[in-house]
């Protein structure tokens, strides 16, 4: 951490303008030796208009803001140069930075110093990631209400909480003379448990929903060839995306494309036609269309009205059947052949490709299944992130362990064990205690120059 960071911030490649940050205690001697001014003494939060130089030859004409610690992004000395975007103008800056002292920043190293300098905790270094990561509008809400501590707060106060009842319980177990002290009853421990479980299975609960807005459905269209599957994609994405022929199975490979459903992404895979066959190609297509069922979130099984039910479609219905999933009937257009008694208790949309009838039906009721209108009006205060959601279900395996204690009327120092143990873990979920090995980890994933 003693060494000044400095990485490209920007997308490198043509454009108006490239930022190079830099990060550390040398940051504005190091600019300094490449720029027209001389920064080692100007105040903070100050912009300065100047030159790049190798030497004498000029760089570039740059923008230079400099930050003095400790209010910046990572509590350090940041200067961030902005040059004029391009490839060979920005990589000879940062060239220049790294032959005069500075090291190269690792992907996710600014934050990770943000982290470790205490200005962020790792939920909210998580939720940076996510910030950039998000694909919807909500996905963004949730990332950026974790930003800005509302999922840490959450976790601190749960901590609060568990640590009044421990100390009192320690004092308890130190100094039972003393009269005037709140004896810890086993109600206590048992109201205290409780109401943690529940505020934590909230949290798991909801990590569903959240999934939801942040990765959205991954969507199967399946169906035997010429049901219409590709017709049905290109309806739902507005283009022709998918090859729409009259030959049965053209639909070799999976195509994928997504739409928003009140601001959830539908991610649509439209599978090759399922259908046993000898044709080599195809059947790569066959085996990747069942791997994506058992993918999928949803699936839309497609069935041709003006066709009778072939084997193939009751396999698809029989395979179907236990997931979430949804009968389009497509053709509505033509007339019925199809034996609806074998379709009893499945959830159908009637559907015309051509004309465009039923697909509104057909998204009302993906709103439906997953109550998408719920999540619309959600604070979006969720946790998401699949490591905090981990440790979370490792708290409540430690609750269990308890209330079996409680039942068991284990003493009383024994419980205090698996409360401090749930603390921890509530602390490595904020980052109060972590290894090198899960920050290395975690930023790693990060984009060079966060
Ligand atoms: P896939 O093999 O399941 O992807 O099926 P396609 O989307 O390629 O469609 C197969 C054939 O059915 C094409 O000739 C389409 O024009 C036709 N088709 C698709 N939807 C409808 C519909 O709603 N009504 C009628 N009459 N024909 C349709």
């Amino acid at each position: 951490m003693n060494d000044t960071i400095c990485s490209i911030a920007t997308t490198l490649g043509v454009g108006a303008i490239s930022i190079i940050r830099v990060s550390g205690n040398e940051a504005l001697k190091i600019v300094s030796k490449i720029f027209s001014k001389n920064l080692v003494d100007v105040s903070t939060h100050t912009i300065h208009y100047g030159y790049i130089k190798n030497k004498e030859e000029i760089i570039d004409e740059v923008l230079v803001s400099v930050m003095l610690k400790p209010k910046t992004y990572t509590m350090e000395d940041v200067v961030e140069i902005n040059c004029h975007g391009g490839i060979e103008t920005t990589n000879k800056v940062l060239e220049l930075l790294l032959l005069n002292g500075c090291r190269l920043a690792e992907p996710g190293e600014f934050t990770k110093r943000a982290f470790l300098n205490g200005r962020i905790d790792l939920m909210q270094a998580e939720a940076v990631s996510d910030l950039i990561n998000s694909k919807t509008d909500k996905a963004r809400k949730i990332a950026i209400n974790g930003l800005r501590g509302n999922g840490s707060n959450l976790i601190k106060k749960l901590r609060e909480d568990l640590i009044n009842i421990i100390s009192n319980i320690e004092v308890n177990i130190d100094y039972p003379e003393y009269e005037d002290i709140y004896e810890v009853t086993i109600k206590d421990i048992k109201e205290k448990v409780l109401t943690l479980k529940n505020s934590l299975t909230k949290i798991i609960n909801e990590y569903e929903d959240a999934k939801i807005i942040q990765d959205g459905i991954l969507t199967a269209i399946v169906g035997r060839p010429n049901v219409g599957k590709s017709s049905l994609l290109n309806r739902l994405l507005n283009e022709e995306k998918a090859i729409v022929t009259n030959i049965e199975g053209t639909t070799r490979d999976i195509v994928e494309g997504e739409i928003l459903i009140d601001g959830i992404k539908i991610n649509i895979i439209d599978t090759a036609g399922i259908r046993k066959t000898d044709d080599v190609v195809e059947s790569i297509g066959v085996k990747k269309s069942l791997d994506i069922i058992n993918k999928a979130t949803l699936t839309l099984l497609l069935l041709d009205n003006s066709k009778e039910l072939t084997k193939d479609d009751l396999e698809l219905l029989e395979m179907t059947k236990d997931r979430t999933s949804i009968v389009v009937i497509n053709k509505d257009d033509l007339e019925s052949k199809l034996d609806l008694t074998k379709l009893k208790n499945r959830n159908i949309i009637y559907i015309n490709t051509l004309s465009n009838d039923g697909i509104e039906s057909l998204k009302n009721e993906i709103k439906k299944l997953f109550n998408l209108e719920k999540l619309d009006t959600s604070d979006y205060n969720y946790i998401t992130n699949v490591r905090q959601i981990a440790k979370i279900k490792e708290c409540l395996v430690n609750i269990e362990d308890i209330e079996k204690g409680l039942q068991e009327n284990t003493p009383l120092d024994m419980l205090e064990i698996d409360l401090k143990t749930i603390w921890d873990t509530l602390g490595s979920i904020i980052g109060e205690s972590y290894d090198e090995e899960l920050l290395d980890n975690l930023f790693s994933k990060f984009c060079v120059g966060k």
